[in-house]
């Protein structure tokens, strides 16, 4: 049986009872035509101004033979809850989950303990395989060190290994092996010398070649904020509490405290903050721009492809903004 899921979930609940599920978005975004994706979910009925992630996520459910979704419908995107009844009554077997807004810890155990009995599982079982997981988590800590610390991890590499830890690429063996080969392999590279280091915020980006753009533009992105969210950072507290400390489902506030401490600890220079097209968490921009201590760029991106032009045009004004910013200081 093909698993799906619409955002993070607690994996480890299908993994420990040898069910890996897919992420639906990175199914989409990695599939060889995502625009298609969208085209064909706006042919069979749904509108053009919704986000292209939902378009990508329904058309990848129903033509890629995905049988089961565990759909996130608190804490995550207020589109899904429609989506999952779209999917539901086209015959998709869903599993709705809920972080809940409250950040209450019952709650959230009502949930687990509901997604154990829809996998029959149990407790002892999930509890192990958090433990074995853990294991890639710590390794994905070490990459993102090496990204901001050691400095020989490009932002589109940090990205790419973060993002994927959602649903380690279906295989969490093969997962953990290509995550050590890639640390072996950049501890052998030069550092790089970036005059600007940046934050990406808000939801991953659609546009292929943005990491690419800034680098060659001078500057390196050395925080992915949700994607390392995606790896579970506080993965050494007792399970619940884990994922009680994921920032992104429970409001802006945790969030901005989380981005501010990543600013100082990595020495960061200025923010881009992507805002998805037609998505509610654009609202936040208005508070990001008032409480982070460095300079923000809002970024708005549609379809699957390049950056546009005009966004071209703005990334290239700020960081000449930042660069004279910083030698203004020296
Ligand atoms: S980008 Fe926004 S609207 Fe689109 S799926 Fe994500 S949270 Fe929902």
């Amino acid at each position: 049986m093909k698993i799906g899921i619409t955002s993070t979930v607690p994996i480890e609940i299908p993994i420990s009872t040898g069910n890996c599920p897919l992420d639906l978005n990175n199914l989409f975004i990695s599939s060889p035509n995502p625009k298609f994706l969208i085209q064909l979910a706006e042919s069979e009925g749904l509108p053009q101004n919704i986000c292209s992630w939902i378009k990508g996520i329904y058309a990848i459910t129903l033509h890629d033979e995905v049988d089961h979704v565990i759909a996130v419908t608190g804490g995550d995107c207020s589109n899904t809850i429609a989506l999952a009844e779209i999917l539901q009554r086209k015959g998709k077997r869903i599993t709705p989950f809920e972080y809940p807004i409250s950040g209450e810890i019952q709650r959230l155990k009502e949930e687990f303990e509901r997604l154990i009995i829809t996998f029959h599982t149990t407790w002892e079982d999930v509890y192990l395989t958090y433990r074995s997981l853990n294991e890639i988590r710590s390794k994905l800590m070490e990459l993102d060190r090496l990204t901001y610390e050691g400095n020989v991890v490009s932002g589109y590499e940090n990205h790419l290994f973060l993002v994927s830890s959602s649903d380690f690429e279906g295989n969490p063996k093969a997962y953990e092996a290509k995550v050590m080969a890639f640390i072996s392999e950049v501890k052998k590279r030069p550092p790089f010398k970036e005059e600007i280091r940046l934050g990406y915020v808000g939801v991953p980006p659609i546009f292929g070649d943005i990491y690419s753009v800034l680098e060659d533009l001078g500057a390196r992105v050395v925080f992915n904020e949700v994607q390392r969210q995606f790896s579970l950072p506080s993965f050494e507290m007792p399970i619940l509490k884990a994922y009680l400390s994921y920032t992104y489902p429970y409001g802006i506030a945790r969030r901005i405290r989380d981005i501010r401490e990543q600013i100082r600890l990595r020495q960061i220079d200025g923010i881009i903050h992507y805002v998805q097209n037609f998505c509610y968490r654009q609202l936040y921009d208005i508070l990001l721009r008032e409480e982070l201590p460095v300079a923000v760029l809002t970024l708005e991106g549609n379809e699957p492809g390049p950056l546009d032009k005009r966004s071209l045009v703005r990334i290239e004004g700020f960081l000449e903004m930042l660069r004279a910013q910083k030698r203004a200081w020296i």
